[in-house]
This record gives structure tokens, sequence and C-alpha cells, in this order.
């Protein structure tokens, strides 16, 4: 049985007062939550948020990650140094990461094994364009994006991990994809795992992303194959995280 995670990705947005407000709301109500809960702030709120959540059912997440374990790389944060401040998982290949920040399937799929290497678990990021879905090129896309953790590491890797299926026109736009056509593509995702380990990909979650609300969490989380969801802007607004959260229970 796959227990449903919940990731709020904070994105650049926070400050202290603000953290601390939304934490608190979050920590009071975690502990009454069958699922479970992850936040991802920026970096320099790591450790205000570990503090905050000391002793409660809320794991830490960070947004990036470096592929260089260390060394000369101006701006850049390794994975031990997350692992350092309690993190427990870290998205990789966002698509905003994807599209501002030049990262390649291949970069990608070295930040995931940087992640392994230093204890974290990577939420891998995938999904298409507007114009990939609209010329059909779904499932190609999501597949590409898959194959190049799955060709550098195995699908072993894939058993300390998270998938996260954000089809990029649903990312902060209010557009969300509806149940049937999230489902298909998290169907299409495990099955793609699957030929290479059924376990593996029994055991899998795979979260949605993508303009989930408190009004459309519930049906989206109830198709067979979405283990929970990463939550953008919903995850600053305490009310409307704890009823996404609520929703996956
Ligand atoms: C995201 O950034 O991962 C995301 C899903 O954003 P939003 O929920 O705002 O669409």
């Amino acid at each position: 049985m796959r227990r449903k995670l919940v990731a709020g990705n904070w994105k650049m947005h926070g400050a202290l007062h603000q953290n601390s407000e939304l934490l608190t709301r979050i920590v009071a109500e975690a502990s009454g939550l069958l699922c479970e809960i992850a936040v991802c702030p920026p970096y320099p709120y790591l450790a205000q948020v570990r503090s905050l959540i000391q002793g409660v059912a809320v794991a830490l997440g960070a947004q990036s990650v470096s592929e260089h374990p260390s060394g000369a790389f101006t701006g850049e944060v390794s994975g031990s140094m997350l692992a350092e401040f309690g993190c427990r998982y870290v998205l990789v290949g966002h698509s905003e990461r994807r599209a501002l920040f030049g990262e390649t399937d291949t970069v990608v799929a070295a930040k995931f094994e940087a992640a392994q290497k230093a204890g974290l678990i990577p939420i891998l990021c995938v999904g298409e364009t507007l114009s990939e879905r609209e010329s059909g090129k779904t499932e190609f896309v999501v597949a590409r994006q898959l194959s190049a953790v799955l060709d550098r590491l195995g699908v072993a890797a894939m058993s300390s991990a998270v998938v996260a299926y954000e089809p990029v026109w649903a990312i902060g736009t209010g557009v969300t994809a509806s149940p049937s056509q999230a489902q298909e593509v998290h169907a299409a995702i495990r099955a793609q795992i699957a030929a290479l380990g059924s376990g593996v990909a029994a055991d899998l979650r795979i979260l949605y992303g993508g303009s989930v609300k408190p009004q459309n969490a519930k049906e989206l989380f109830g198709q067979s194959d979405i283990d929970g969801g990463l939550i953008g802007g919903a995850a600053l607004v305490a009310d409307d995280f704890l009823t996404i959260c609520h929703a996956a229970n």
C-alpha cells in the first residue's frame, strides 16, 4: 500500500514571519493526517523550517541540488549540505529549472544521482508542454525524461525516489489536468517502470502537480495511480494546503 504524499513547493516565496504563520497552522494539524506531508522552502529558510517542524510529522525538502558533491561552483548547494540541514526530499527537474535554468535531461539525471548519493530522496518532476500535448507527444516526452534517469542508474534507483507528473501547461496557470488525463499519464509512467521492475513500480509514489486546489484534490487523489500531489501556489495558503492534505487522507 503506497502512503500518499503531499509536498509543498514554495518556489521563491516566503519571509520569516510568513513561514512561521504558515507552519504554525500546518504543524497544529499534521498529527491528525494519514498522508505524509513535506514542505520545500527556499534554501535560506531551511534552518527556520527545520526548527518549526521539529518533532512533528512534516518532512523537509529542498527545491534543487547541485549535481556536484563540492567544489568551485558559486551559488550551488550540494546534497550533503541539504542532508545536514535535515532534508529528506529534494525536487529535481522541476519544469521551471528545465525551462528557465537550462537543465537538460542529462543534468537532471546527474542531480538525481547526486541527491541519492547524499541520502536524499529525489522527487523527479516530469511533464510535457502544451504544444507537446497538442501534438500528441505527452507520453513520449515523459518517457524520455524518465529514461534519462533509468538509463543512468537503473530501475533500482526508483525504489528510493518519488516521481511527480507535472504538465507544464497546468503549473501556476489555474488549468488542471482532468483526473482521467492525469491518471492516463501516471499509468504510463508506472508501466514504463514496471517493464523493468514490477515490484519497484508497484511501490513507487507518483504525485500529480499542476494547479492542485482544495476543489480538485480529492478527485485527482482518488485515481488509482495518483499517490498524492506536488503543490505550488496552494501550498502558501494554510487553509488550502491543509484541505489538500485532508483530501489525500
Ligand atoms: C509546482 O510549481 O510544482 C506547481 C505544481 O505549482 P502550482 O500548484 O502553483 O501549479
